[in-house]
């Protein structure tokens, strides 16, 4: 972008991002990995890192690594292997973390993005690796007790993560945010994990500086590390934030580099800028050493090629067929697509049964993801069978029910859990008499000869003024029935 003062820079962000693995148990032990347990009940010798507790590998885990590399469009190495990573923390009781250094899970890779309808160009990102390794704890520092506390959970060590390193090429906050959300969307839609980032299912640190064209050179700002940040917005924030910062000090030093080390700095969401963390950051040394207790593990061709055929469409692919298949815009078919599999599965079962794809989209769209967002449920907790959504869409179709009855007989179902017949005979719902509705508009079109003097002046919407009337008298009414009789008797008047 181009600046007030004339010169031109261009963002460079790369992206580490951690990923939970929807495992049952732990990376290397039995321990459970469901979230929200009490404190330290789901711990044992191996993940507390007792003397003599040997690892055993998740056979699980490396199974969702793999499909999230080839979902990454990345190489799987025949063969991968363990490495401790030395550091102390309180919350790492083995004083290593057991991770990947040099033959990563997956290799080289990428994410196209931009092929949705959030307004990036579309463009490649290339992923450098995905390597998998075991959480740490969690500290609980307990500032509210006036007692200045810290307790530690240690639930959370040992859990399997994937992270997965972009390289930097992504320009902007948008393109940053277009990648997370496609990430996001493949992880969530093969079911490798929730990438809940509320839960941290999902971590995002970015790394972000600026190249500065001046006179014909390039000047790279220090690279920043940005920690800290709890949801998609906020990295948008947290980026455009520091892209402002950094020209701002090049500036304010005057148009210099002076100190080329990374640093390290926290996203504040609530003051919305990004604060000193850890200065002039050397590459850690971690003395990275091959874990002694476990083997290089082998991942035969056979095994990847199975894991690459089991994969089945991309969100991406599932959008198109959306589109083709069933008649519905681009952008409506994004929206169903990012609500993730089962809302997916669920669409295509009511589509099926009512064999229209458009107005199932929209009634998708509306009433049912209101219905989830409203209740907070998961799609397949959805109180109202896809047999009885296309039962019900499809009676609208025939012109059995119109839209407001539909509504209420949706409602009842939600309600009472019964079925579209059941639902329809406890609200009394029946069809009309076409003989019934004919004397109803004719009666009304009498009683109001000022609506059929404006329609013969031209004024044909003075009609709508009478379905109303209509439908108050017989709710059953058809509001299209009601529309093509009133416009055939007008005519006969
Ligand atoms: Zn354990």
């Amino acid at each position: 972008m181009t600046h007030s003062d004339g010169y031109t820079t261009e963002t460079i962000i790369g992206l580490e991002v951690h990923v939970q693995l929807k495992t049952n148990t732990k990376l290397f032990c039995g321990c459970s990995t469901t979230f929200g347990a009490a404190p330290n009940t789901q711990v044992c010798p191996v993940c507390l890192g007792h003397p003599g507790a040997l690892p055993v590998i998740n056979e699980q885990a490396l199974e969702l690594a793999v499909k999230a590399g080839l979902a990454l469009n990345c190489d799987i190495p025949p063969v991968t292997k363990w490495d401790r990573k030395q550091y102390f923390y309180p919350d790492l009781p083995k004083g290593y973390q057991i991770s990947q250094f040099d033959l990563p899970i997956c290799a080289e890779g990428y994410l196209d993005i931009g092929a949705d309808s959030s307004g990036t160009a579309e463009r490649r990102i290339r992923i450098l690796r995905a390597h998998l390794e075991e959480d740490a704890g969690k500290s609980m520092h307990d500032e509210a007790s006036g007692q200045f506390d810290t307790r530690i959970d240690l639930n959370r060590c040992g859990t399997p993560l994937l992270e997965i390193v972009s390289q930097p090429d992504l320009r902007s906050s948008l393109e940053a945010k277009a990648y997370l959300n496609e990430l996001k969307l493949r992880m969530t839609h093969l079911g490798i994990s929730d990438c809940e980032m509320q839960e941290g299912s999902l971590r995002v640190d970015a790394n972000v500086n600026l190249h500065i064209h001046v006179d014909g050179n390039k000047i790279a700002t220090p690279i920043v590390e940005i920690k800290n940040m709890n949801s998609f917005r906020a990295v948008e924030r947290a980026i455009d934030h520091e892209v402002d910062r950094q020209y701002d000090v090049w500036e304010e030093t005057g148009k210099t580099i002076k100190d080329e080390s990374k640093t390290t700095r926290g996203w504040d969401d609530q003051a919305g800028r990004t604060f000193l963390q850890r200065e002039k950051e050397e590459s850690a040394d971690y003395r990275y050493f091959p874990d002694p207790d476990l083997l290089p593990v082998r991942i035969p061709r056979e095994r990847v090629e199975a894991i690459q055929s089991s994969l089945g469409e991309m969100p991406g692919e599932v959008r198109e067929r959306l589109q083709t298949e069933y008649g519905i815009k681009a952008y409506d078919a994004e929206v169903i697509v990012n609500q993730g599999k089962d809302f997916i599965d669920l669409y295509e079962n009511v589509v099926t049964v009512c064999g229209d794809g458009k107005r199932a989209s929209s009634w998708f769209q509306q009433d049912i993801l209101r219905t989830i967002n409203e209740q907070q449920i998961a799609v397949s907790e959805f109180p109202v069978s896809g047999n009885d959504l296309g039962t019900l869409i499809l009676k609208i179709t025939t012109g059995e029910l119109d839209n407001s009855r539909a509504r209420d007989v949706f409602q009842y179902m939600l309600d009472h859990g019964d079925t579209v017949e059941a639902s329809i005979k406890a609200l009394g719902i029946t069809s009309v008499d076409s003989s019934e509705l004919e004397g109803l508009c004719r009666e009304l079109l009498t009683k109001n000869p000022h609506v059929v003097e404006d329609y013969r002046n031209g004024k044909q919407q003075a009609i709508g003024s009478l379905i109303g009337q209509a439908k108050k008298r017989n709710p059953n009414a058809n509001p299209k029935t009601v529309r093509e009789l009133l416009l055939q008797i007008v005519e006969t008047l």
